[in-house]
């Protein structure tokens, strides 16, 4: 049965259906959150790969000034070695060749990891350092007494050439770190440290050729040691307020201040004394052992300013890896929320809904519901529509019933159940919905004969029994698509389709005998035996023909009833 709603569902699913469009919605909003986080992901991704590139320069810049240092340090054994004779096996020999070694293993570690573009200047400062070193090793092979004065400052000078190479290596490193390190711009404080140490280091140097050959000190020497000191305390005025930042560094920056710019200071200036008139109280060896101690706090100062640098690096790391870590958790945190929400409302809302939607178009078409079990997957909203969408089904049915049985009541006749006039009078005339009945049809008129006399002697409730037995007879014995009506009061008429009149006329014959040879069961145990006469016609339904139908079966009847009743006649 086609429904007025049917033409509209059907243009609605030419349309972008609700579930595409709030699908297509819902995707572009996890697109959306998923690039926010991903955004949020890469930028904290690359602080904190940043932030491990800075970790690892930094490391490579304390090894450079490591390297720098042990290079400088070399120079203590040195200085002892040549103011005297030492055999190869004595421990100031052992202590230059481990010194050595704890140079080459850093500056070997630096050659590994250094950048390509400064590789240069490595290779550059270690050429200058095995230059030196074999300088020294000729020097020293000679006898102490056959060393000159000149020859004695050569191996000082070209170590100090080995480590002024290292300084454009520590200052490259140091300018690569970042700079929104919580110690901006003070990585040079570690490369300023470290030439202080190492100048500190050269005045012990200068002296040494001087006490060794107990000569007076040269001009140029005496400017160049004065010069010495002078940057030192030059750099020490650009550090100390640096260093003073920090409470950790307070203790090692006073120990330089009395250790180094007192004792050591002191020492020097009581040397140059010495060296100036060449009378020495002196050896080279007293000079190394008094001055040596305090240099030392020198260097912890400056090791302890490279952990400080390197603890504050490690701290920003661990939190630049935390919050990588949080955002990472975060981004997955997201992405999972936002695909269980996807489908947890396709699965819980759209799914029953459209579901919903089908029962609700199922009722509009008549059709039986299928979709209940949907409800199980909502929440009891969509049980509730559930539940709605069956009472309106119910009370539609209701409805249906009652119609059906108003029509019913409408079209049939109270006492017999057959049709009632008013639809005999539609089929017959061909109106309404019996248009689709074949128009050539057989009309029977049935008429229980001498009625009335059989409501004066039995009354009028044996006639309706009467009137009710009959018309049973009757539709026992027609086929389901025959018409009966009863259209008087004790008149009853057949429709067939069909246009054979002698077929009728034999059915309108086995009616009568089925009336008449079986008396009718009357109550009480009596019965009654009735008899009718038949006029049977052929013709055409419809607005004008019916008449011409109807007037010769009613003929024919008239006939019946003429010759005697009780028989069939046809016209
Ligand atoms: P005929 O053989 O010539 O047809 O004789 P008749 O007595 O059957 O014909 P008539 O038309 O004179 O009588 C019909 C009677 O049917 C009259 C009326 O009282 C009776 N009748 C009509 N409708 C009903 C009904 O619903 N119930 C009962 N019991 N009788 C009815
Ligand atoms: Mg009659
Ligand atoms: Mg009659």
């Amino acid at each position: 049965m086609n429904s007025p709603l049917s033409p509209k569902i059907k243009n609605f699913d030419r349309k972008l259906s609700l579930n595409t469009k709030l699908s297509t919605g819902s995707f572009i909003l996890f697109g959306l959150s998923l690039t926010l986080a991903l955004g949020l992901f890469l930028i904290i991704g690359k602080s904190y790969f940043d932030a491990r590139e800075n970790h690892h320069r930094i490391i490579i810049y304390r090894n450079v000034l490591i390297a720098a240092n042990k290079i400088s340090a070399e120079r203590g054994p040195i200085n002892t070695l040549l103011g005297g004779d030492y055999p190869d096996d004595s421990p100031v020999r052992k202590r230059l060749w481990q010194f050595r070694r704890e140079t080459d293993d850093i500056l070997n570690i630096l050659e590994n990891t250094l950048p390509k573009d400064d590789k240069a200047m490595l290779y550059h400062a270690r050429s200058l350092l095995s230059d030196a070193r074999k300088r020294t090793d000729q020097i020293l092979a000679i006898p102490f007494s056959q060393r000159t004065l000149s020859t004695l400052t050569q191996p000082a000078r070209m170590m100090f050439a080995a480590v002024d190479a290292m300084l454009p290596l520590t200052n490259a490193t140091a300018l690569s770190l970042s700079p929104d390190d919580g110690m901006a711009d003070e990585p040079l404080i570690g490369k300023k440290l470290l030439e202080i140490r190492d100048y500190a280091g050269r005045l012990g140097s200068i002296l040494t050729p001087y006490i060794a050959k107990r000569e007076a000190i040269s001009e140029a020497d005496r400017d160049q040691l004065q010069r010495t000191v002078g940057k030192i305390q030059q750099l020490w005025e650009l550090v100390y307020p640096n260093l003073k930042r920090f409470p950790s560094l307070a203790a090692s920056t006073s120990v330089v201040e009395s250790r180094f710019f007192g004792d050591g200071l002191y020492l020097i200036t009581r040397l140059e004394e010495e060296a100036r008139s060449g009378q020495y109280t002196y050896t080279t060896r007293m000079m190394t052992d008094e001055l040596v101690p305090t240099l030392l706090p020198l260097e912890e100062t400056r090791l302890a300013y490279l952990n400080l640098m390197l603890n504050q690096d490690d701290e920003r790391l661990q939190s630049t890896a935390l919050w990588f870590f949080i955002v990472t958790v975060l981004t997955l945190l997201i992405i999972t929320i936002n695909i269980t929400l996807i489908v947890a409302t396709q699965r819980l809302i759209f799914y029953p809904l459209l579901k919903a939607r089908d029962d609700i178009v199922a009722i509009s078409e008549e059709r039986d519901l299928q979709n209940a079990s949907a409800a199980l997957h909502g929440g009891p909203e969509i049980e509730e529509v559930f539940r709605a969408i069956n009472i309106l089904r119910s009370k539609l049915l209701e409805r249906q019933q009652l119609t059906a049985t108003l029509q019913h009541q409408a079209s049939t006749d109270g006492l017999t159940g057959l049709l009632n006039r008013r639809v005999f009078d539609t089929i017959i005339t061909g109106q309404g919905y019996f248009e689709d009945i074949d128009s050539h049809v057989g009309l029977i008129l049935i008429d229980i004969d001498k009625f009335k006399s059989i409501n004066d002697n039995y009354g009028h409730e044996v006639g309706d029994i009467i009137l009710k037995s009959v018309a049973d007879c009757i539709k026992r014995n027609v086929r389901f698509d025959d018409f009966v009506a009863r259209y008087g009061g004790e008149e009853f008429a057949i429709i067939l389709p069909g246009s054979e009149l002698a077929i009728f006329a034999h059915i309108a014959e086995s009616l009568r005998l089925a009336i008449a040879e079986d008396p009718f069961d009357i109550g009480e145990e009596k019965v009654l035996a009735v008899t009718a006469s038949f006029g049977v016609a052929v013709g055409q339904r419809g607005e004008e023909s019916w008449q011409d139908l109807f007037r010769a079966a009613d003929k024919a009847l008239y006939e019946a009833k003429r010759s005697g009743r009780n028989q069939v006649c046809t016209g």
